[in-house]
């Protein structure tokens, strides 16, 4: 059986023999079947990252070896990437070539922190006063575990791994257990780099077992997580009695604006991407379409018109466009959503069940979903469904499209359309989301920060405050001609 936890250098199987099955969201298939860590094992990833990292086999490494090593990662990368986009494709059910771009951005992301860890990090501050050197210095946070989703698995774990590399760290990885084979194949190229033994460890399984030994673990400086608002809550607790570090990237409910004066073609076809691409499991998708009331109609009828057009399939389907939902369990939560959001009130338009085409009867094929007569009192408008379903709500004004926008517990992400580009401008200062797209919606680059206002998170990724995130600030004052304090009376007086 295939070693696929990395522990301190070396590959190998769980301590208590436990497996776990990776099975395709297309039709169920068997794909893979991988270790599950034991909290033994947890618990050897956490001390031989700690000795690691204390130890200063890596941490002492020079930024610029560091940039190196993640650089040549980024070059390995690039060599297995039909190999890693198979694998992603394999454990997620997207289509193969979605998965190709995704380990795309994947190496840009390693080449961005690749190039960040080249840039002056430490400076010299000056402190008013003549005699004194005062230096800021960046050094590694220490030990991170690092906790991945399945909707991007190799996405969301390279914007922590490759910024932890870069600052010095040593990392315990715990992927998704529903989509392992792409982390376990970018650890073996971390190997292949010549890292350090230590440095980099992998631990897979159920996030409430080894997930929660990895975020309450005194050994843990910080944790680093991406999922839901719920299990987000219950790290921030488990967290609080060693005050690790924490970075959380959770969910998003986001409102995407279309005045009537925009280039409505190009808004319906982004509506329309925005929220029903990868069905809908993407934190950052454009759920709440927001309207102008004098061209709600028009969008409507449009938007339902292509939902209906949508073509889905499983990875190997050249002509899909979409694909299944990521589990069997993960639709019932999508149809319990829909099931809510008509017994509210909102107005189903189309979709709202799973495919009936008999090459999706094995799989998790949920329609398209568009809900009109929506507002934010409505729980459909309010929690994240992360299926492919779009809710539709109205306003009048500019301070009503804000107003209705912000009305949200989250504050990941929005889209506001206007040929107006001032109002567009004020709208986009308004909103209480971490990126805005004017005009577009949904790209994003790693030179650019990631991450969420409000309950949507804490901290970014990406950008340069993503490798912030890893590195601790110590201010090193030097007096270069040293006095006394003279702050309390001395009754003898001068040297003794
Ligand atoms: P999830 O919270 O169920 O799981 C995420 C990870 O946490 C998994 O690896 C899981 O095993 C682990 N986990 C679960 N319980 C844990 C615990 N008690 N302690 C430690 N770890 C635990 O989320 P998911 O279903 O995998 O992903 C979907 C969610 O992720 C959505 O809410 C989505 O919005 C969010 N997401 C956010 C972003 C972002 O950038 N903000 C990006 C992608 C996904």
């Amino acid at each position: 059986m295939n070693p696929t936890l990395y522990i301190n250098g070396v590959w190998r199987n769980s301590s208590n023999g436990g497996r776990h099955e990776v099975r395709s969201p297309h039709d169920g298939s068997l794909v893979a079947s991988v270790a599950q860590a034991s909290i033994d094992d947890v618990m050897e990833a956490i001390a031989a990252a700690r000795a690691c990292f204390d130890s200063g086999v890596y941490s002492s490494w020079s930024w610029t070896q560091r940039s190196a090593l993640v650089s040549k990662i980024a070059d390995l990368l690039e060599r297995d990437a039909s190999i890693v986009a198979k694998k992603e494709s394999d454990d997620t059910g997207k289509r193969l070539i979605e998965a190709e771009y995704d380990v795309a951005d994947v190496v840009a992301t390693f080449r961005h922190f690749a190039a960040l860890g080249l840039v002056e990090q430490d400076h010299v501050v000056d402190v008013g006063i003549e005699h004194v050197t005062s230096r800021i210095v960046h050094e590694p946070v220490g030990v991170c575990s690092l906790i991945g989703p399945w909707n991007y698995p190799l996405l969301q774990i390279a914007w922590k791994v490759a910024p932890a590399l870069v600052a010095g760290c040593s990392f315990i990885l715990k992927p998704s257990e529903l989509t392992p084979q792409s982390a376990i194949h970018l650890i073996k190229l971390i190997e292949e780099a010549g890292t350090p033994a230590g440095v980099a460890n992998l631990i897979l399984g159920p996030g409430s077992v080894v997930g929660n030994a990895l975020t309450t673990d005194p050994r843990v400086d910080l944790v680093s997580f991406t999922g839901g608002l719920t299990t987000g809550k219950t790290i921030m607790v488990g967290a609080a009695p060693t005050v690790k570090k924490l970075a959380l990237e959770l969910g998003g409910k986001n409102p995407h604006i279309i005045f009537a004066d925009a280039d409505l073609d190009a808004a319906i076809d982004n509506a329309v991407t925005g929220v029903f691409l990868h069905s809908g499991q993407v934190c950052s998708a454009g759920t709440r379409l927001i309207v102008e009331r004098s061209i709600h109609d028009r969008v409507v009828k449009e938007i339902v018109r292509r939902a209906a057009d949508i073509r889905m399939g499983g990875p190997a389907d050249l002509t899909a466009e979409t694909g299944p939902l990521i589990s069997e369990s993960h639709l019932k939560t999508v149809e319990k959503y829909v099931a809510a959001g008509i017994a509210e009130g909102a107005k189903l338009l189309i979709g709202g069940k799973r495919s009936e085409r008999p090459e999706h009867a094995h799989g998790w094929y949920f329609l398209p979903t568009v809900f009109d007569g929506c507002n934010t009192s409505m729980h459909c408008v309010q929690e994240e469904s992360f299926g492919p379903v779009m809710t539709i709500e109205v306003f009048d004004t500019e301070a009503q499209a804000i107003a209705i926008g912000n009305d949200t517990i989250f504050g990941l992400s929005g889209g506001v359309w206007s040929r107006d580009t001032d109002k567009a401008a004020r709208v986009a200062g308004a909103l209480r989301h971490g990126t805005i797209w004017v005009n577009d919606y949904g790209p994003y680059r790693p030179q650019a920060e990631w991450g969420g206002y409000k309950q949507s998170g804490i901290g970014r990724e990406l950008g340069s405050h993503g490798l912030g995130e890893y590195l601790e600030i110590k201010h090193i004052w030097t007096n270069n001609s040293p006095s006394r304090s003279g702050w309390f009376h001395d009754a003898v007086g001068g040297e003794s």
